[in-house]
């Protein structure tokens, strides 16, 4: 992969492993660093990053270099143009965490397998479900290299949770991380009421606010619809934040805005992953039709 070079205004970086560090059993916590993120301006909520991982035998992902006019279209392009077998797995992910000084950001991991620690083949992985991006976390090491493409406002407008007169955060275990972000980030004394799933007790990581925020959690096979479905909301209209499953996120957002009347424009919404398909299977016609309302939402 070619030196990255997001001073050109392309925003493709080669990351390395600076730490890895688990959080939790099922999460782990890994730094990437590159001196490009020396006063980068990423410090802003829900910021999102395609990361790209190596192919089996390969040590670095192999990437087209940054396109000289900044055209990422045709960027993408010769990325999809690369023979199959040795294109990068793209997939999306939060910065969690971003340190200008020393120029590494924190990306946390759900090792939505098994628990953390354990080896794996990619059979083994396979059979278990996990796709390419946990595999890897599951096995990172300092010194490893990932290219990371963005933040950039091609992917999505920037939040303010703080816009309504009170907050809505939903998220399932792979988007605990992101609202992590837009916890930290609400005004201080918002009111805010979140509804996070994760597998049990030990993945629970309250995160920090200076809001008003109360996190209700729900553990293994416990809705987040029925939870929601049955919550008593505070009066006033909210700002919604929705991210997890895409069925599921779908249902919260329907219920939301058909039965409880709240202003569609008001919820911002994403499904992190679709069950039984990977980041690389086409998007379905849902898919499609969402990607569109956001984009229109995203145009004004
Ligand atoms: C904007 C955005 C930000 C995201 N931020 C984060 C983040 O900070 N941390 C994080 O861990 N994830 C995050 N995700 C979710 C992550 O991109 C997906 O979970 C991704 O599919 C993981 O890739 P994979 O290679 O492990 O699995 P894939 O190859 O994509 O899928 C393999 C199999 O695993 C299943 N699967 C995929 N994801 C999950 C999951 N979360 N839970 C249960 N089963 C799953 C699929 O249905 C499929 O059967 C984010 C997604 C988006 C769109």
């Amino acid at each position: 992969m070619p030196p990255a070079s997001p001073s050109s205004g392309f925003p493709l970086r080669r990351v390395r492993v600076t730490a890895v560090r688990p959080l939790t059993p099922r999460m782990v916590r890994v730094t990437l660093g590159d001196p490009s993120l020396v006063g980068a301006p990423l410090a802003r909520p829900d910021a999102q990053v395609k990361l790209y991982f190596p192919r089996a035998g390969q040590t670095e992902p192999e990437l087209p270099a940054p396109d000289p006019d900044g055209d990422v279209m045709r960027w993408y392009a010769a990325y999809g143009a690369l023979p199959e077998e040795r294109r990068p797995w793209m997939r999306s992910y939060t910065v969690r965490a971003h340190d200008p000084a020393a120029g590494t950001v924190d990306v946390d991991f759900l090792l939505h397998g098994e628990a953390y620690g354990e080896e794996r083949t990619e059979e083994e992985g396979e059979r278990y479900g996990e796709g390419p991006a946990t595999r890897w976390a599951r096995g990172a090491r300092p010194g490893d290299v990932l290219g990371m493409f963005g933040p950039s406002d091609l992917f999505a407008a920037p939040v303010d949770p703080g816009a309504g007169d009170w907050t809505l955060l939903v998220a399932d275990a792979c988007a605990l991380p992101a609202l992590a972000t837009l916890a930290e980030a609400l005004p201080p004394g918002h009111r805010a009421v979140a509804y996070v799933q994760v597998a049990d007790a030990a993945e629970e990581q309250p995160p920090a606010s200076p809001g008003a925020l109360t996190v209700h959690w729900l553990h293994g096979t416990q809705s987040l619809l029925d939870a929601v479905r049955a919550a008593v909301l505070p009066d006033g209209s909210p700002y919604v934040w929705l991210a997890g499953e895409a069925g599921t996120v779908r249902a919260l957002r329907r219920h939301l805005v058909e039965e409880r009347g709240v202003d569609r424009r008001a919820v911002d919404f994403a499904g992190y992953w679709r069950r039984r398909l990977t980041q690389d299977d086409a998007p379905t016609p849902q898919d499609l039709a969402e990607a569109r309302e956001r984009l229109a939402g995203m145009e004004g």
